[in-house]
Formats: structure tokens, C-alpha cells, sequence
């Protein structure tokens, strides 16, 4: 059969370089339609070179026009194209079988729902998408009739370690609860008062997984175990008190799921991300990933934890935007986006991203949403609010 056609939105960051690792594994199950990139272009002509996809997407005109010549020059038969809507373009086109979307944060909102308006097959790393737009990206999977599978480490174990009928409904096939597990990032045991004084390169050196700079911040305030936490109820139709964050420092095991007659089931692997996103490609068969096989006799032993809120109370503040719903979390989003940036420029201090957050969700009230509009305004508010609080603070 022909090889399936594979957008990679985010080409050039983490996911999106372990993405193209596992497809150049099997050229003759899967090609590359599509490549994205935004501020690494040179990395984005290299990997042009490699893959040959038909399409490149760019920012703007300017370094669209740039790259093509410069694939033009290396007889690289690539058109490139630029700007938000090409993003659109090359996730919904009618050759694409599959939408790897890797593109961090917001950005990636729209070319993910083009992917899943259109129906392809949605490997979803790009986790703040749904968190903002949570019921309406369901939704819109429903109508589409979209494949969505879970990249991120942890919902593509519990997809693995559910039966095939869950979409029934997680009572319906015996879940008591998910057992999200974190690694507790590098602040895990760091005396609090010094987490004032932590820089951007300690928050980014994670212990087990090697991450774009966000998501590493991220895991550090622990604000992705919260962000996971609404996916999960999004992914998993779950309450978000079903969902139960277990501190497991060697990201070994990377989640669980409890069912009513006792039975825990886990899926295990060594922490490399290419595992869940040869998962998801090949779902449901599988391939080879080039992953290690798991030693477990070099991981020993396997430790487990619950997590402090009051070290990371971004935990408490995503639990909270779960169950308050309607716009809450695309608030605590977008307000994350601005504090983490502020803090990956040195302008604040590492326990103030979970200060700006919690201003945000207290200054605006969450309201129902039942369009995109409605995401894209509280977002937009959202990051009005986070800028106020840098100001007033004289950031
Ligand atoms: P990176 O920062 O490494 O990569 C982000 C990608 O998005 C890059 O290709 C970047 O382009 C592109 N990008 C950034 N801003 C924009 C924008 N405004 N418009 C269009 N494209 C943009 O991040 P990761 O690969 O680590 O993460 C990607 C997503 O996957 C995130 O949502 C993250 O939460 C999720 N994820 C990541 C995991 C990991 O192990 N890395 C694990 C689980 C989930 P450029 O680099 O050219 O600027
Ligand atoms: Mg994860």
C-alpha cells in the first residue's frame, strides 16, 4: 500500500525532531507532506533537505521567500509557504492521512482543530490546545470523525492501558480512577525558599526527559501535570476528581489506571518520547521506535509520592480551572504562557508564574464557551491581565 502522508506541525522542536526520527525508521509506511517551523529555519531547511516533504510552512513572506530560494539552490522540490493559514492549509489538505501537532502553546490551536475538522488522524502533543478549547475540540472530533490519539507520555499510557470501548464511558467499563504520574521536575526537593532564587537553565534541566523550554518550565511549577490533568478529562471523558497526580520520580511507569475489582494496569517504558509517538503513528499496530528496551534491572526500584501544593500550587490552580470549566482553563493558559515567558527572560522570579496565574483566574470570571471566538477572548484577556500584573510590578 501507498506510504501514509504526515504533517508535522512544530517540525523543529522536540516533538517534532522525534517524529521525524521514528518515520525515517519506515520510509515505506509513512512520507512527509509537510514540515513547520517558526524562529529555527535554518534547522527547518535542513530538515527539508532530509525529507524532501512537498510543503514548508514559515511565519511570514520574508523567510518563506528566503527558504525557497534556498531549497530552489539545493534542488529540493519544496514549496515553501507562510503564515497562521498555510499552518491550516497543510494540516487539512486532502493527501494529509495524519497531523502530528507540536507546535507549543496557543499557536497551535488552529492548525490542530483544521486537522481534526478535516478528519485526519490527530497525534496530539500540542496539549494547550485542548486545555483551551476542551468541549468544543471534542466536539469537533465527534462531527469529524477525527482519529485522536495522545502523544503526551502519560494519556498515551492510559490510552494503552484502556480497552478498546472506552468512549462508552469510564464507569461503563469498570475505571475507578487514572493515575496520572509526574516526575516532580527538578525543583522536587529544593528547600522552598530557595525556589525564589531558581534560574531559567535550572528550571529547564529536567531530571529524566530532554523538552522544548515551556513545557520544561512547565513541569518544574508542575503547571503541566495540571495542564495533563484537564487534557486527561477532555482525552478520557473523566471528572477531574478521577484524576489522582502520584509523584514517581524515575518516569518509568507513566500512568495507571485503577479499576473497581483491584486491577491496576501500567504502561512502562524508558522515558523517550519517541515511544508514544510510534504508538500513535502505527496505532493500532506496532513499530519499531528506536527506543532502548527497558532495563529493569537498572531501574531497581520504583518510588511513588504524593505532590505538595503548597511547593507547587500551580497543581492546585489547574484542579481548580478543571472544576470551575466554561473558560477557566484557556485563562490559566494564557496567563501560564505570559508568566513562563516572563520568566524564561529573567523578568520574575520563578514562584511568581504561580502569582500571575492565580491574579488572572481571580480577576476574571470564567463564562461558558461555546465557540472559538469565545476561547480566543478569554485568552486574549487573559494575556491583557498577565502584561497589567508585569507592569504594575515594573517587569
Ligand atoms: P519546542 O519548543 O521544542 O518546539 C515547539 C515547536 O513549535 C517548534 O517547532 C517551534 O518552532 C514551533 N513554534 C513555536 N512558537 C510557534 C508559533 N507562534 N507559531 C508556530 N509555531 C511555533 O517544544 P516541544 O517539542 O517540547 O513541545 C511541543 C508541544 O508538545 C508542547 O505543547 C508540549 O507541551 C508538548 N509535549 C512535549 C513533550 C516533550 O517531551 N518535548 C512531551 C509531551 C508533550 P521553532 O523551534 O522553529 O521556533
Ligand atoms: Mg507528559
Amino acid at each position: 500500500s501507498q506510504p501514509q502522508q504526515i504533517t508535522v506541525l512544530g517540525a523543529t522542536g522536540s516533538i517534532g525532531l522525534s517524529t521525524l526520527d521514528v518515520i525515517a525508521r519506515h520510509p515505506d509506511r509513512y512520507q512527509v507532506f509537510a514540515l513547520s517551523g517558526f524562529s529555527r529555519l535554518q534547522e527547518l531547511e535542513q530538515l527539508c533537505r532530509t525529507h524532501r516533504p512537498q510543503f514548508a510552512v514559515t511565519p511570514d513572506e520574508a523567510s518563506a521567500a528566503a527558504l525557497q530560494r534556498a531549497l530552489r539552490a539545493a534542488d529540493v522540490p519544496t514549496e515553501v509557504l507562510a503564515g497562521a493559514q498555510a499552518l491550516c492549509d497543510v494540516s487539512a489538505h486532502p493527501e494529509v492521512d495524519a497531523v502530528m501537532a507540536a507546535i507549543v502553546g496557543a499557536a497551535g490551536l488552529q492548525p490542530t482543530l483544521a486537522a481534526v475538522e478535516a478528519g485526519k488522524k490527530v497525534l496530539l502533543a500540542n496539549k494547550e490546545a485542548l486545555v483551551m478549547s476542551g468541549d468544543l475540540f471534542i466536539q469537533a472530533v465527534r462531527r469529524s470523525g477525527a482519529v485522536l490519539l495522545p502523544i503526551d507520555s502519560e494519556h498515551n499510557a492510559i490510552f494503552q492501558c484502556l480497552p478498546g470501548d472506552y468512549a462508552r464511558g469510564l464507569g461503563a467499563v469498570g475505571v475507578r480512577r487514572i493515575l496520572l504520574t509526574a516526575s516532580g521536575g527538578p525543583f522536587r526537593e529544593t528547600p522552598l525558599a530557595e525556589l525564589e532564587q531558581v534560574s531559567p537553565e535550572q528550571a529547564c534541566a529536567h531530571p529524566n526527559w530532554s523538552m522544548g523550554r515551556k513545557i520544561s518550565v512547565d513541569s518544574a511549577s508542575m503547571m503541566n501535570k495540571g495542564l495533563e490533568l484537564i487534557e486527561a478529562c477532555w482525552l478520557f471523558d473523566a471528572r477531574p476528581s478521577q484524576v489522582e497526580v502520584v509523584i514517581h520520580p524515575q518516569s518509568v511507569i507513566h500512568s495507571l489506571v485503577d479499576y473497581v475489582d483491584g486491577s491496576v494496569l501500567a504502561q512502562l517504558g524508558n522515558p523517550d518520547m519517541r515511544t508514544p509517538i510510534a504508538h500513535a503513528l502505527a496505532w493500532p499496530e506496532r513499530i519499531d521506535s528506536g527506543v532502548a528496551p527497558l532495563d529493569l534491572f537498572a531501574v531497581a526500584r520504583l518510588d511513588f509520592q504524593r505532590p505538595d501544593e503548597q511547593r507547587f500550587p500551580c497543581l492546585r490552580l489547574a484542579r481548580q480551572a478543571a472544576e470551575v470549566g466554561g473558560s477557566a482553563p484557556a485563562l490559566l493558559n494564557a496567563a501560564n504562557e505570559i508568566a513562563v515567558a516572563a520568566f524564561l527572560e529573567r523578568r520574575i522570579r520563578f514562584p511568581e508564574i504561580a502569582r500571575i496565574i492565580d491574579e488572572v483566574l481571580n480577576l476574571e470570571a470564567a463564562v461558558a464557551v461555546e465557540s472559538l471566538d469565545a476561547v480566543l477572548a478569554a485568552d486574549a484577556r487573559a494575556r491583557v491581565l498577565a502584561g497589567e500584573w508585569l507592569n504594575r510590578h515594573g517587569r
